[in-house]
């Protein structure tokens, strides 16, 4: 038996809420390859991977943390059955969690002889990211993840205005002179944009890396509840939401709306739409997984504001 070709292996990263589910259900719809995506949502529950659309591959969940940081069993037992089973794939997508650090889960495919590692693509929101690189509580973390990726995609360009898009080129800039960065629009092929942008790999597995630990610089909080939001006071309760919540995603049901509804709030913005029908859609729960700074408020008072919004009708 011969030993097969490595498989190309690409890692998507970027802050929480700058469109890396969005983009991986771009590739997946274009795609003709079979892919392995590995997803790891930061927040106790992985929405992410329930809002992949199907495909010829396999969709497979990193639950236990942040991986970048906390490489431990849950990660390395996934990727081995993986391994096991790599025949089956043409390459190997994952997506990072919004807090990590995409170059250290790189890593992981230059030391795996199985795997070749393609690039690294960071997503950047072009609405947001000059003041995400600024803030104080995220800033570093955001800062980090453009360190070793190999091109920097930046999202909602449709949304942004040509000042806030020369900003966030400008804001890149300064933290990697010379990385490519290119604006993502409705139109552009994400395949080019994404895939076979790493082959002339420009940095080595560190030996001995840095810790980080972002299981500490973040919090996490799940809202879980049976029955539905009522419209009218979910906006009123979105706002009372405290701005140390950075994103807060999910599946819920709304009165008056037949279909269960996908849930996203990044920092002030929020918005309800159709979810796609699937076994996470089935039941009549609100499920929503939070990441919030390390200083966000309790569960308790947190949960308190969402119940709030919870439909009284029958
Ligand atoms: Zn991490």
């Amino acid at each position: 038996m011969t030993a097969s070709a490595p498989i190309p292996f690409t890692v998507i990263g970027g802050f929480l809420g700058a469109g890396k589910t969005t983009l991986l259900n771009r590739l997946l719809s274009a795609s003709t390859e079979r892919c392995a995506v590995l997803v790891n949502d930061f927040g106790e529950i992985n929405v992410d991977a329930a809002l992949i659309r199907s495909h010829d591959g396999t969709t497979m969940s990193l639950t236990n943390g942040c991986v970048c940081c906390s490489v431990g069993t849950g990660f390395l037992d996934t990727l081995a059955r993986l391994l096991d089973d790599i025949g089956r794939f043409d390459r190997v997508v994952i997506e990072a969690s919004g807090v990590g650090d995409p170059w250290r889960i790189a890593e992981i495919a230059l030391v795996e002889p199985s795997l070749q590692l393609d690039g690294v693509v960071v997503l950047a929101d072009a609405t947001r990211i000059t003041v995400q690189c600024e803030d104080r509580h995220i800033g570093e973390t955001i800062r980090n993840q453009f360190a070793k990726c190999d091109v920097v995609l930046l999202s909602r360009c449709d949304l942004a205005s040509e000042s806030q898009r020369k900003a966030a080129c400008a804001a890149i800039g300064a933290i990697r002179p010379n990385v490519p960065i290119e604006q993502l629009s409705t139109l552009t092929p994400v395949h080019q944009a994404v895939f076979g942008r790493g082959r002339a790999a420009r940095f080595r597995a560190d030996l001995v890396a840095e810790t980080v630990d972002h299981e500490n610089d973040f919090r996490r909080w799940t809202y879980q509840r049976a029955g539905r939001f009522n419209r009218d006071r979910l906006a009123a309760a979105v706002g009372a939401l405290p701005r140390e919540l950075l994103r807060l995603k999910g599946i819920c049901r709304v009165d008056g709306d037949g279909r269960a509804q996908v849930f996203q709030l990044v920092s002030r913005n929020w918005s309800l739409t159709p979810a796609e029908d699937g076994p996470a859609t089935a039941s009549e729960t609100i499920t929503l997984a939070g990441v919030g700074t390390a200083d966000l408020p309790s569960d308790q008072e947190l949960d308190a504001i969402l119940d709030r919004a919870l439909s009284t009708a029958a």
